[in-house]
Formats: C-alpha cells, sequence, structure tokens
C-alpha cells in the first residue's frame, strides 16, 4: 500500500514514532554537517541532505562497550601490579559477572538513505550469524527503519555501480521518497502498516517507483580480487595519507574491535573487559605479541581496507562490504579515493 502525505504529515512521523516507544534517531543539520542523532521534541528531522557523516552503526556497534566484569586475583608486588588472567593461570577464581541488559531501548531509524540500509544488511550478516554477538542483537531486534528515497548523490557517492540504491527487502519497515510537493510512502512491513494507519492518508495506486540514483562522476568496479589489489601500484596520493583513521570511522560497515581489560588501580581485581573500535589504518591494528606488525606500511593497510570491503566480505559474506555511501572519500583530509584504485571512471 502507498499514500500521498505532504511534508508536514510527515513530519509528525518521528513524534508517532516516540509514542510507539521508540527511540527515534535521525539525520539533523548541525555545524554545517548533517549526522544522525537522537530526535528531541524540538529538533526537525533533515530531509534535503546526500550524506550523514556518521551511520546507524553508531547506534548498533558503540564505539566503546563493556561486555562483562570479573574478579581476578591481583597483588601489588614489589615488581608493580600481578594480575591473575584466567585464560594465562586456569580458570577465573570468581564467576564473571556479564553487563549483558536485556531489557532493551527500541530504537527506530527515519529518514536514512539506501546505502545506509545496505549497511544495516551488511552489519547484521557479519553480527548475527551463528553465534549471534548478542550485545548487538539486543539493539538491532525491533529496530524500525523508515527510509527516505536519495536519488542524486554527490560527487563521492558510488551506489549505482554497487547496486546499493535498492533497498534489499525486509529491511525497511516504510520507504518514502519526495514527489512534487508532497511525500510517497509505501508500507513495507507490518511495523510500517501500523505506523501510517495513524496518519490522515490518501490512498496512491500504483508501484512505489524505483529510480537509479544519478551519479556526479560514475565509475565501474575493474578490480575485485585480492591477488589484483595486492600487485597494483598504489596512488601516489597515498603518500599524503595522515592515518587519521578517519576513513573507517565514518565508513558505515567498518566493525573491526579490540578487545581490552581495563582496571582502575583502587581495585585492580575488578576486571572490565570491553571492546573498542579500532582501525585498520592504525599500525598497532596488526601488531602481535613479540612485535611483529603485519600490515606495517601505510599502502599494505589501504589495500587491506580495499580487500576487505570487496573480495573478503564476498568471500565469507556473500556481500560486499562497501555500500557506496562515498564518505571515506568524502572525510578524508588527504584526498584518497579508493574507487580510482578499483575502478574506471565512466562518466
Ligand atoms: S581518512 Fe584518508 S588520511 Fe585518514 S587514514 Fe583514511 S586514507 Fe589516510
Ligand atoms: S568503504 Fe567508503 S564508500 Fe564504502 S561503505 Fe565504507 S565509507 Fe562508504
Amino acid at each position: 500500500m502507498m499514500i500521498r502525505v505532504s511534508k508536514q504529515e510527515l513530519l509528525e512521523l518521528p513524534s508517532l514514532l516516540s509514542a510507539m516507544g521508540y527511540s527515534v534517531i535521525a539525520p539533523i543539520r548541525t555545524g554545517g554537517i548533517v549526522k544522525l542523532a537522537p530526535l528531541g521534541s524540538d529538533i526537525q528531522p533533515e530531509l534535503e541532505y546526500v550524506r550523514v557523516v556518521n551511520s546507524p552503526k553508531k547506534f548498533l556497534l558503540p564505539d566503546d562497550e563493556l561486555l562483562f566484569r570479573y574478579r581476578s586475583t591481583a597483588t601489588i608486588t614489589s615488581y608493580g601490579l600481578k594480575i591473575r588472567f584466567p585464560t594465562a593461570e586456569g580458570p577465573c577464581p570468581v564467576a564473571i559477572l556479564p553487563e549483558y541488559n536485556p531489557v532493551r531501548e527500541r530504537l527506530a531509524l527515519f529518514g536514512i538513505h539506501q546505502c545506509m540500509v545496505n549497511s544495516v544488511r551488511y552489519l547484521d550478516t557479519v553480527m548475527l550469524r551463528d553465534p549471534a554477538d548478542p550485545y548487538y542483537k539486543n539493539r538491532r531486534d525491533g529496530m524500525f527503519i523508515a527510509e527516505l528515497d536519495c536519488d542524486a548523490g554527490d560527487e563521492y557517492c558510488m551506489c549505482r555501480t554497487l547496486g546499493t540504491y535498492k533497498v534489499p527487502a525486509g529491511y525497511a519497515d516504510i520507504r518514502m521518497r519526495k514527489s512534487g510537493d508532497g511525500y510517497l510512502i509505501e508500507e513495507a512491513t507490518e511495523a510500517g502498516k501500523e505506523l501510517l494507519s495513524k496518519l490522515k492518508r490518501q490512498d496512491v495506486k500504483g508501484k512505489y517507483p524505483i529510480s537509479v540514483p544519478k551519479m556526479v562522476k560514475d565509475f565501474e568496479l575493474v578490480t575485485r580480487d585480492d591477488q589484483e589489489i595486492d600487485a597494483k601500484e598504489a596512488s601516489r596520493s597515498l603518500v599524503a595519507c595522515t592515518l587519521c583513521a578517519a576513513c573507517t570511522v565514518t565508513c558505515p560497515t567498518c566493525y573491526c574491535m579490540d578487545i581490552e581489560d581495563k582496571f582502575s588501580l583502587i581495585d585492580p581485581s575488578n576486571v572490565g573487559r570491553t571492546r573498542t573500535k579500532m582501525s585498520c589504518q592504525r599500525r598497532c591494528y596488526s601488531t602481535i605479541a613479540g612485535g611483529t606488525t603485519f600490515l606495517a606500511a601505510k599502502e599494505e593497510r589501504f589495500k587491506w581496507r580495499v580487500k576487505h570491503k570487496f573480495p573478503f566480505s564476498i568471500n565469507a559474506f556473500k556481500l560486499v562490504g562497501c555500500t557506496g555511501c562515498g564518505n571515506c572519500i568524502a572525510c578524508c583530509p588527504a584526498g584518497i579515493d579508493f574507487r580510482e584504485f578499483v575502478g574506471r571512471r565512466v562518466a
């Protein structure tokens, strides 16, 4: 079922979602950028935008997360602090205290574009495969997605090449697109139907229109194989890489984490195991015990990122790990554009 509404009616949807018990996250324009953030009652979502500098990942995979606590035997010796870790010296002396909280907040992502819906699909594929990550699942279950069609990207977008302007079935509860001076909305799930039943509606006959977005720079992929990527001469622009990690921080599908046991010197036996986002562009990403670093050079780290998005993801998940959102290019202070490395400009 498809309906037509005015902009004002469409802007009633976030408060209707709040009334249904959702915490609404939407694109908000602030300080010259648009980002996804919790929507307060006095803030309106931004509907006319191309990109958000963050992504649903921020809400599904926090930057820093406590997984569980355990008590270890910790003693202060003349050499410093000595902690007994369960794996190194036998079973943990005291039970592990999980921090997992099954009482979840139901999230609604309102007004995200197709590339971001596809990023949720990719994260689901990685995090919910058997055995599912319970922390991710807890946040993902019951989530509502109200997708807003983007039909013209900026110079950094690549969704036409990758086909990620299409929304996979089952991922959006409603789809919305601008049409004349109003909006068309399609209900795609039972939750979407329930939401739209609360609006004053004008039913529209026909199929929800799907258009291929116009790309400012159009590329076709020519390199997907990992050996081909390894063999490629790196672009000279890589020299300018500042290793800031903005490419991986703003990427909606980068999910690498580091696991760390944290404790305070006041109570050193009380240990919190945390996972923290990690960037493959940092040298320490591939440093192992003994000091060996597998990806020691910038070029190797850049190629690793590209290989993870294409051959590694295709082999492991049967899905490309890049949604063509262009954030890694738009946010790179060195102007590094991975499309030139794997693609050929066609328009
Ligand atoms: S955003 Fe650009 S400069 Fe920063 S680490 Fe990534 S490629 Fe290097
Ligand atoms: S690799 Fe770049 S274009 Fe692809 S999903 Fe990540 S940020 Fe977007």
